[in-house]
């Protein structure tokens, strides 16, 4: 099994075969998701098989923060770009299976690689024959399938989640992509983590009121702001400087190889 840790990965002491979440499917909910875990620092693994149905946009316009839209491969190589930052690790392949195993689950794919880890999030669209052999799982039948969760994405299966369109959401990239987040947020509540922010705030906003910095935020003072700022706008002035190189993506009964 090869992995792909992110190369300024804050989960460098991952083992290649243990960690804290794996995802399964890296589209808009899965990539989501995992930038909130590993930003936490859970050790956090994305197995994904090929396309987000995304690829098959003509132009995002409803992605809130792009006011002329974007190309949605673009978009998504924007969203996989963050997630490596954040210090995901990385897996091309196809999960076929998930176990129950002590303290967690056993992730195997189709390429014969097994993977434990404590939890999991499935955000696989309509995809979920790979859950087949988990006691407790709900599958919900209409012609697509879906996966019986609660409010947060809690499925029947402790430690398990589900993501996404695949957790019934509405079929918007930004319903998927903040709900995505919430099972993340979801995931570090049950696991007993304190309230977590996850926020980036000047210098004093907290310490200068007399308030300890609360869990998982950070002050910067401005300096480092600008810093950020420069390299966020090299960053987009590259990706953007191009009209982005991959073909429009049509539906499979109407591609022609
Ligand atoms: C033609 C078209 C146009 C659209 N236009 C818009 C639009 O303008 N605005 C909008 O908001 N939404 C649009 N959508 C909908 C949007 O793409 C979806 O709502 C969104 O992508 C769902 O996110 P998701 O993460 O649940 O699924 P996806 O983004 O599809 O991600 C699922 C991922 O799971 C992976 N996967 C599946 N099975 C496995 C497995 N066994 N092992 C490993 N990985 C697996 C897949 O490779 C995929 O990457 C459009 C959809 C289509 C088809």
């Amino acid at each position: 099994m090869t992995t792909t840790p992110a190369e300024d990965s804050t989960t460098d002491s991952a083992s290649l075969d243990d960690y804290d979440v794996v995802i399964v499917g890296g589209g808009v909910a899965g990539l989501s998701a995992a930038i909130f875990t590993a930003r936490h620092g859970l050790d956090t693994l994305v197995v994904d098989s090929g396309e987000s149905i995304l690829r098959r946009n003509a132009h995002l316009e409803n992605f809130p923060g792009f006011p002329a839209g974007v190309n949605p491969r673009q978009f998504l190589d924007l969203l996989d770009e963050q997630a490596d930052r954040a210090g995901t690790h990385r897996l091309e392949a196809t999960v076929t299976r998930v176990e129950r195993v002590e303290d967690g689950f056993a992730v195997g794919t189709a390429d014969g690689d097994r993977i434990r880890t404590t939890y999991a999030v499935a955000a696989t669209k309509n995809e979920v024959g790979y859950l087949e052999d988990l006691d407790g799982v709900g599958v919900i039948d209409r012609g697509k399938t879906f996966l019986d969760t609660d409010e947060r994405g809690r499925t029947g299966v402790d430690g398990l989640y589900a993501a996404g369109r695949l957790a019934e959401k509405p079929h918007q990239a930004v319903v998927c992509a903040g709900h995505g987040a919430e099972v993340s947020i979801t995931l570090l509540e049950d696991d007993d983590r304190s309230f977590y922010h996850d926020w980036v705030a000047p210098e004093g906003y907290f310490t200068d009121r007399g308030r300890d910095l609360p869990p998982g935020c950070e002050e910067i003072d401005e300096p480092e702001r600008a810093e950020r700022e420069a390299t966020s706008l090299g960053v987009m002035r590259e990706r953007f400087a191009e009209t982005h190189p991959d073909e429009q993506v049509t539906h499979p009964s109407l591609r022609e190889d």
